[in-house]
């Protein structure tokens, strides 16, 4: 096992991996950008190096200084977190040319996961379903895109194969408006991912976000972990997740699950990683794979007993996964609501200082984050300041539990989505379950202020 791990990340997830070494007895290095000095995880370090300014191409980004710093800290191995070059495989390349090891994938397998149109290829290969589509990327021939099309129906989707965090799609409801859309695409998927290629699919109409979690190690053993429903988004950013997915019958979710667990086997894929589907009249659509960990991947450690994190670092280290598939076993329920700096309906981002932190606790209640009273928000990152996670027997004990752990938390100083959350969990069709990834913004349209 390694003796020492470096943190190439921030926020809650820096002090989540740092709490998954220390319970392994590994030392951490952090490195952070001026911007947080202050942070907690910071402080808490065994080690922590400034690796740059607030900009994150200057920091975060630094691929140059991440690697420096794992050499003269004598770190072995790095973490990416999630975001920042948590999918770069220049970056997972590079690390290992320089001795280190990557806990995560192959750059190999982060390369072909990333590029939207090859994943879709590989899965197609896999057996795993698919978005019914354009065969590939697009090529120039407009005939062949209004072909393309009719052929799959509309609406259709036009999406690049380089995006990725909800950005690069757009929707084309009829023929007169596509090529217009596909040339709009392609030239902001350029100037955004530096790839323009983008391709077709059917646009689903009412569909659920539901993600397999699957864990593999390098010797061709891989096992799911369950789903998770993240349909609660807004702009394709998820905001709640919970395990498992409501209403959908087990016996499905098994079939898709094996389906993922093989196609791991198959390309030969390392660590963890999501398929994320689409899920549409009891069909599942896969829509690309996320090869890291997540924001919510905590749902599925309630709901497993099973520190996804401690995983990842023993798989790269070449340990064999402790568990085999039958001894996977999911209780009860589990849900996430992330806790974002900013204006609850608005959403308009509220850095600052927080000059109150109250966190909340009792039976199931797990917070993941590097917020406390007086800690200052930089205004440079992504307005997550951390995760609330309950877990109940039923789905009902898990939203009564989230309603208490809402109403006991306290964030003063700065705005929060906390009064969101607390509406959205009292919701008779949330309650309910099984809403679908437009029910949250037609939730907002209602309930303008
Ligand atoms: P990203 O990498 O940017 O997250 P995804 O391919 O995962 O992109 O898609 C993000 C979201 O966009 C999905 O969760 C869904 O809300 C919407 N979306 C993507 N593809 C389709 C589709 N074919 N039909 C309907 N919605 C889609």
């Amino acid at each position: 096992m390694f003796k020492k791990i470096l943190i190439a990340n921030r926020g809650e997830i820096a002090l989540r991996i740092q709490r998954a070494c220390r319970e392994m007895g590994i030392k951490s290095v952090v490195v952070y950008s001026e911007a947080d000095r202050e942070a907690k995880y910071v402080k808490l370090a065994d080690e922590a190096v400034c690796i740059g300014p607030a900009a994150s191409a200057q920091s975060y980004l630094n691929m140059p200084a991440i690697i420096a710093t794992a050499e003269v800290t004598d770190a072995e191995a790095i973490h990416p977190g999630y975001g920042f070059l948590s999918e770069n495989a220049d970056f997972a390349e590079r690390v290992e040319k320089s001795g280190f090891t990557f806990i995560g994938p192959t750059s190999e397998s982060i390369r072909m996961m990333g590029d939207k149109v090859s994943a879709k290829q590989a899965m197609i290969k896999a057996g795993v379903p698919c978005v019914p589509g354009s065969e590939g990327a697009l090529n120039d021939d407009p005939k062949a895109t209004v072909q393309a099309a009719r052929a799959i129906g509309y609406p259709v989707i036009i999406k690049a194969s380089g995006g990725g965090g909800g950005r690069g799609m757009r929707v084309v409801h009829t023929e007169a408006a596509l090529l217009n859309a596909v040339a709009t695409t392609r030239s902001e998927a350029g100037a955004a991912f530096g790839n323009p290629a983008v391709y077709m699919e059917k646009f689903l109409q009412n569909p659920r976000h539901v993600e397999i979690q699957i864990l593999a190690d390098e010797h061709r053993n891989a096992v799911w972990l369950g789903e998770r429903d993240c349909s609660m988004q807004r702009r394709n950013q998820k905001i709640i997740e919970e395990a498992p997915a409501p209403g959908i019958p087990r016996r499905a979710i098994e079939k898709i699950g094996d389906r993922c667990a093989a196609s791991c086997k198959k390309i030969g894929y390392r660590g963890a990683g999501t398929f994320e589907f689409l899920f549409e009249n009891g069909e599942f659509y896969f829509i690309e794979m996320n090869t890291r960990v997540q924001v919510e991947h905590p749902v599925t450690e309630m709901v497993t007993g099973i520190d996804i994190v401690q995983m990842q670092i023993r798989v790269a280290a070449g340990e064999k996964l402790p568990f085999t598939q039958r001894q996977v076993q999911m209780r009860g329920h589990a849900i996430e609501c992330r806790i974002n700096a900013e204006d609850p309906y608005k959403f308009t981002p509220s850095p600052g200082r927080i000059t109150m932190w109250h966190a909340p606790g009792g039976p199931g209640v797990r917070v993941d984050s590097h917020a406390y009273t007086n800690y200052v928000v930089p205004p440079n990152y992504d307005s997550m300041i951390g995760k609330i996670i309950v877990h109940g027997d039923t789905r009902e004990q898990a939203l009564a539990r989230m309603r208490i752990a809402l109403s006991e938390t306290v964030v003063e100083g700065i705005n929060t989505n906390i009064a969101l959350h607390r509406e959205l969990m009292a919701d008779a069709k949330f309650i309910e379950g099984g809403t679908s990834i437009h029910y949250l913004e037609g939730w907002l349209e209602h309930h303008k202020r």
